[in-house]
């Protein structure tokens, strides 16, 4: 039997990195299985769809690896309404559904109490199909439904504490539940594997397989997705867009790489592993079942090494959104004609290792492209105290008869003006280093005035002497 399995997103907002986590676990199984992964957008709540949202899904998945052309689909569910709809049919020619127009408000005057769930009333009353008349399915008395789930183990559910659940609205379109397993089986999925969250509803789509007469899936539900107070990661509340991660700079290899060990790690104590180990390694059994705490320092620091282990033509290569403005990436406060690639390759090294995501790249490199650097004014009062305008002075004279622009000699330059008044070239630079970039923070500096040249160097001490008394 040939594995198949599916990633079945709703398109209703940002993808959600719990989701890209359920696709990358679906599509390493079905890999290991020599399966099929099937991707199928569950469109069929029009309200609340977008196509840009679906368009997002297949963007972000092909980011993430899993590339457009290189699975089944994407199939829509919104096609499949026809066969929803059969099977709704079919299950109330069979007796397995029934109809009922009652109300809430009737469910709760009748049984006196809070509405705990429906009391059955219309099992066995024969009311026909009608405007209104919403379809339940009349799961059995007694027994049990077992669910084998391939991390759960077998979570059994007692079926007289499962409703009779609607499956078709009044207006006789079958809900969620019933259309996501009609498509299942129609697609002939053999593994489910998908969030946490929809393990309630796992007892209920089990007894619709059951009664459809077609063998179940093997479940597997992956755990839900925390952030540090083990909330579940809310769109409302926590950052979960997989774009937003692109878009600030993460990269898909260490995104994915992290989003595995959610729940689940590679032998040998390593966290940061080439694809081909997770995909070697991974399974599906061994995840934890427990809530995965998103951890975004984590990340970032993953990220940071990932960043820092490219080949300094493919990190330059990686930087290039960032430098120019693409797509929903802003774009950098110089013109492009201000741009100049060979300063950027000089310095690109310096940045490699100091930035974790690759937007930082434009805070640390503008000084280098604009006509005058971006002062960031509260480090600049930090910074130029009593007696910065005498060593810029100083450093100005200096610096003008400097032989050799380079960064050697800058520093032994600086070093010795600083020397003279007393300090120590960490505070000697810094007045330096916010004059010529804007910032107390930043590449190495003297490197930094090697690559900028010594007249645009010279200008910028000039202009932030004016302004100091
Ligand atoms: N469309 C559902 C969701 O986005 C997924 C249902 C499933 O995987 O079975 O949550």
């Amino acid at each position: 039997m040939t594995v198949r399995v599916r990633f079945a997103p709703s398109p209703t907002g940002m993808f959600h990195v719990g989701g890209a986590r359920s696709a990358l676990q679906n599509w390493i199984y079905a890999k290991q299985q020599g399966g099929v992964f099937v991707l199928r957008i569950e469109d069929t709540d029009a309200a609340r769809n977008k196509p840009e949202w679906t368009e997002g899904i297949l963007s972000a998945l092909d980011w993430i690896g899993i590339s457009r052309g290189s699975y089944e689909g994407p199939y829509f569910q919104s096609e499949n309404a026809g066969e929803h709809r059969a099977a709704a049919t079919r299950l109330y020619e069979s007796g397995r559904a029934y109809y009922c127009d009652c109300t809430r408000e009737d469910v709760q005057a009748r049984t006196g109490s809070q509405y705990q769930g429906y009391d059955g009333y219309h099992r066995d009353r024969g009311l026909g199909p009608g405007p209104g008349h919403a379809l339940r399915f009349r799961t059995p008395d007694e027994g049990t439904t077992v669910v084998v789930d391939l991390i759960r183990g077998e979570p059994t559910f007692e079926n007289k504490l499962i409703e009779d659940f609607v499956i078709a609205r009044g207006d006789g379109s079958p809900v969620f539940l019933l259309a996501n397993v009609v498509d299942d089986m129609t697609m002939g999925i053999t593994h489910v594997i998908r969030a946490e969250e929809h393990l309630p509803n796992t007892p209920k789509q089990q007894l619709l397989w059951d009664a459809l007469g077609v063998k179940p899936p093997i479940w597997a539900h992956v755990p839900v997705v925390v952030n540090e107070k083990r909330q579940k990661l809310s769109k409302r509340r926590d950052k979960v867009a997989l774009e937003a991660y692109r878009d600030e700079g993460y990269l898909a290899g260490a995104m994915r790489n992290y989003l595995m060990l959610l729940g689940w790690a590679p032998s040998g104590d390593r966290e940061i592993v080439p694809w081909s180990v997770i995909e070697d390694e991974f399974r599906l059994e061994e995840v934890n079942p427990s809530p995965a705490f998103f951890d975004e320092k984590k990340l970032r620091a993953f990220n940071g090494e990932y960043i820092r282990a490219l080949p300094v033509a493919e990190f330059v290569d990686a930087c290039q959104p960032w430098l120019t403005g693409t797509g929903t990436i802003a774009p950098p406060p110089w013109q492009p004609d201000e741009f100049d690639a060979d300063a950027f390759a000089a310095v690109a090294p310096l940045a490699q290792t100091r930035i974790a995501v690759l937007s930082e790249i434009v805070p640390n490199v503008d000084f280098l492209f604009l006509a005058t650097p971006l002062i960031d004014e509260a480090a600049w009062t930090k910074t130029m105290k009593d007696g910065s305008g005498e060593l810029l002075d100083d450093a100005v004279a200096a610096f003008e008869v400097l032989e050799s622009w380079d960064a050697e000699s800058l520093k032994s330059t600086l070093e010795a003006v600083g020397a003279e008044r007393g300090l120590k070239l960490g505070k000697t630079q810094a007045p330096v280093r916010v004059a010529v970039t804007g910032r107390t923070v930043g590449l190495p500096l003297f490197e930094s005035l090697e690559v900028l040249g010594r007249d645009r160097t010279l200008t910028r001490m000039r202009a932030a002497r004016l302004r100091l008394p």
